[in-house]
């Protein structure tokens, strides 16, 4: 007989699959570090990386520690104190409580913990590789824990080499921590590289002095306080007046009960609180701290714990939209009786101007950032600043330095790197977060198109037509009948206005004949195909023009590396690959 092709993996294989869920990147690990850090009640942290986490994260508290048996057990899978049984799930207090962490770390990496806990005069040590405990002795420390993550991923080849540029994960690193600096008003935070101090938090820094440090001074100047209870609940925190906007969402952060989660329905709150006031494509920051009854919440839903699923939602989104209007209220409401400030900011007919509206008072704004070492501080923000935005910066590319290769590709030159775009994937991105943002938020923008478009359509087609012409009218085409089999394109969704309307939508048709509209979502399927077929296509000439505005629109994407099937839509070739290439090192 065959032998059976199922195999039980090994306790190893299993260790590195699970710890690849937990362990994503180095940033992962110093969130998963200081998170325990913070659980074990430390109020100083200190995190030491050298080439940005990859070769060590060394993460140093003053908590509680962990006497020997402790130590060697910490790192087993599934094992915490933090919880006992299935009832302790529905009411999680602490950062961590999946006993995963140290278990994922330690499968990956060579890790050593050393730690004391109060009371006991010397500390312990242990040394593990591949998740195997190889040593372990006395050791000398004062109460509280140290974990030093070496050569993360040493193991895990494909992992490693998946990595992004250091400063990319640096700058995701100096995120993460920033995060917990933001969150953590009572504890003293110090972020380093080498003997480069990136962040420090002394334990004295109030809110708004954070958000100054994490998130800026633009923000840190126009924000206004928010705040705002339910039963069970309570919300505050900051958000900018409205003159203040990104191009992008990143400066929205949602806490809950402490812990950094993404949330489409918190961010969802926010934009319908600023949507009559904002440009389509600008988004306000937000920083916003919700406590809640742990009962009435669940962050087991993500291995990273990174999203949370609320009982309530309906009330809690509620809330954050009256905290914010209710703050854009008050601020008009200051703001009448000085009418010469209102044509400055146009912004229809909630108007709320800066300088006006109960922003920080002066002496607020001459904070600046709070360095130990004395180095020159405006030094050091600068390169804070320029870590934290090197991603976007890399890709900013001076006027003539744009190519257009083989009618398809969009090659850029930057000083260190070659950024190279498929401008169909790209464009395809663009038009299809464009569509269903406008279904998902606000009416369609549409154009009337001045020459209205007649279209013949076989008996098959129109049968097809007559189904999802309203799906057509819900993502901005107005299609009516006229005549038997004739069909009249009044408008079309604004941005795709000067394509080829009627090729499109036969193309679009065409492709809808081996969909079947009973299994999927019309509008989302039509949505696709429109991105798809209205894009750009490769063998399309583009000009100088066209293609920085393609690029541009690409990174104001939430998702700008890929399709939405999946291909990639830009690459970057650096330094190291240039020189990989040419096996000069
Ligand atoms: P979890 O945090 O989900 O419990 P971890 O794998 O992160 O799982 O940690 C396992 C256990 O090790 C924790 O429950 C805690 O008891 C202990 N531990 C980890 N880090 C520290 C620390 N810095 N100080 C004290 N105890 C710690
Ligand atoms: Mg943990």
């Amino acid at each position: 007989m065959d032998k059976s092709r199922i195999n039980i993996l090994s306790e190893e294989v299993v260790g590195k699959i699970s710890a690849g869920e937990v362990v994503e990147r180095p940033a992962s690990v110093v969130k998963e570090l200081i998170e325990n850090s913070i659980d074990a009640g430390s109020d100083s942290i200190e995190i030491q990386v050298e080439s940005a986490g990859q070769m060590l994260i060394r993460v140093a508290d003053n908590g509680r520690g962990m006497n020997p048996e402790e130590l060697k057990m910490a790192c087993l899978p599934h094992a915490t104190s933090k919880i006992r049984q299935i009832p302790d799930l529905d009411n999680i207090r602490s950062l961590g409580f999946r006993g995963e962490a140290l278990a994922s770390i330690a499968a990956v990496s060579q890790m050593e913990l050393t730690s004391c806990c109060e009371g006991s005069d010397s500390g312990f040590y242990v040394y593990l590789e591949s998740g195997q405990l190889l040593r372990s002795r006395p050791a000398g420390r004062s109460k509280g824990t140290t974990v030093e993550v070496r050569n993360l991923f040493y193991n895990v080849p494909a992992r490693r080499k998946f990595l992004n540029r250091e400063s990319t994960e640096l700058a995701e690193i100096a995120n993460v921590v920033g995060r917990f600096i933001l969150s953590y008003e009572n504890i003293e935070f110090r972020l380093k590289q080498s003997d480069r101090c990136l962040l420090h938090a002394g334990g004295d820094l109030d809110a708004a002095e954070r958000i100054r440090l994490v998130l800026g001074g633009d923000f840190a100047d126009h924000l206004m306080g928010v705040s705002c209870s339910g039963e069970g609940f309570s919300i505050r925190g900051f958000a900018s007046l409205p003159s203040c906007t990104r191009r992008d969402k990143r400066g929205q952060l949602f806490f809950v009960n402490g812990r950094f989660v993404r949330s489409k329905l918190l961010s969802d709150a926010v934009f319908v609180a600023y949507r009559s006031m904002l440009e389509r494509g600008k988004y306000p920051s937000v920083v916003l701290f919700t406590e809640i009854d742990p009962s009435s919440v669940d962050v087991n839903v993500h291995p990273a714990k990174l999203e949370i699923k609320f009982d309530d939602e309906k009330t809690l989104k509620n809330a954050v939209i009256r905290s914010i209007k209710n703050e854009f209220d008050s601020a008009r409401k200051a703001e009448e009786g000085s009418p010469d400030l209102s044509s400055e900011t146009d912004l229809r007919s909630q108007t709320v101007n800066a300088d006006s509206s109960g922003g920080p008072p002066e002496e607020q704004s001459e904070f600046s950032y709070d360095f130990t070492v004395n180095e020159d501080e405006s030094q050091k923000k600068e390169y804070i600043l320029r870590e934290v935005n090197s991603f976007r910066d890399d890709r900013k590319t001076p006027a003539d330095n744009i190519y257009q290769v083989a009618d398809c590709y969009i090659v850029r030159l930057a000083r260190e790197d070659i950024t190279i775009t498929d401008q169909h994937a790209a464009h395809e991105r663009i038009l299809y977060e464009y569509l269903r943002g406008t279904t998902e938020n606000s009416p369609i923008e549409t154009q009337n198109l001045l020459f209205p478009i007649r279209m013949e359509l076989s008996a098959r087609e129109t049968i097809l037509m007559e189904k999802v012409i309203d799906n057509f009218r819900d993502i901005g085409f107005l299609i009516e009948p006229f005549g038997e089999r004739s069909f009249i394109v009044q408008s079309v969704p604004a941005l795709i206005k000067d394509r080829d309307i009627k090729t499109v939508v036969e193309q679009i048709l065409n492709d809808l004949f081996s969909v079947d509209l009973s299994k999927v979502d019309p509008v989302n399927e039509l949505i696709k195909l429109t991105s798809c077929r209205a894009a750009i296509k490769a063998g399309d000439k583009l000009s100088r023009e066209e293609m920085h505005s393609l690029v541009q629109k690409l990174e104001e994407c939430e998702l700008p590396f890929t399709c939405p099937h999946g291909r990639p839509t830009m690459t970057t070739i650096g330094k190291k690959d240039l020189e990989k290439m040419f096996r000069r090192k």
